[in-house]
């Protein structure tokens, strides 16, 4: 199983952390030792001062798949949930600057957080999902899916050009604006059309 992930895929994000649109997705890639699941709580590492959360709806792909056309790309996932991006962004604003690979920034222990799967069949809008993410109680993010600067397909389309997808293999596909920083005893919690699929710890 691999994670892959999509770097600002909305215009409000990328803007709140001054950096160009992008005309194609900026992808990377978190090991599976990043997989945090379950609801588990999240130990705060000891390597950054400013770790920040991003929201994300993530897929699962269901069936093995390269160069997939866009037109076929929603044959390749069939699940959704929302999950956490953690970012060191301490350390992501150095090594930006250094123009260095993000991974010390992006890719430790548990960074990929993911929420309880359901199927995107199960939603009243799939065409526009809206989601949400509150910190000790306060909404933080707000996102809807019609804001990304490239769709699931698109996106399912372009890695799968470099990229074999597998079955179990997931998506982050971008965060909203509004992305913060946490601190030891905060309780984040996703919502995905007003289903509460991620509730876990920061200790
Ligand atoms: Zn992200």
């Amino acid at each position: 199983m691999k994670i892959i992930c999509i770097g600002r895929n909305y215009a409000d994000h990328a803007k709140e952390l001054n950096n160009a649109v992008p005309t194609q997705p900026v992808i990377f890639c978190k090991p599976d030792t990043a997989l945090l699941d379950n609801n588990e709580p999240f130990y705060y590492p000891s390597f950054t001062t400013n770790l920040h959360y991003e929201l994300e709806l993530v897929l699962k792909i269901n069936k093995q798949g390269k160069n997939i056309a866009e037109k076929f790309a929603h044959r390749y996932y069939n699940q959704i949930t929302v999950g956490i991006d953690f970012t060191a962004r301490d350390i992501q604003d150095q090594v930006k600057e250094k123009g260095l690979p993000w991974e010390r920034a992006k890719c430790f222990d548990n960074s990929a957080v993911v929420g309880t799967f359901v199927e995107l069949d199960s939603l009243t809008n799939a065409s526009n999902i809206e989601f949400q993410l509150h910190k000790n109680n306060t909404l933080v993010q707000h996102g809807f899916s019609q804001n990304m600067l490239f769709n699931f397909d698109k996106i399912i389309a372009e890695i799968s050009t470099f990229i074999t997808l597998r079955t179990g293999d997931l998506i982050y596909t971008g965060t909203p604006a509004g992305v913060g920083a946490v601190a030891i005893g905060d309780v984040l919690v996703g919502i995905l059309e007003g289903k509460e699929l991620l509730n876990f710890e920061i200790k």
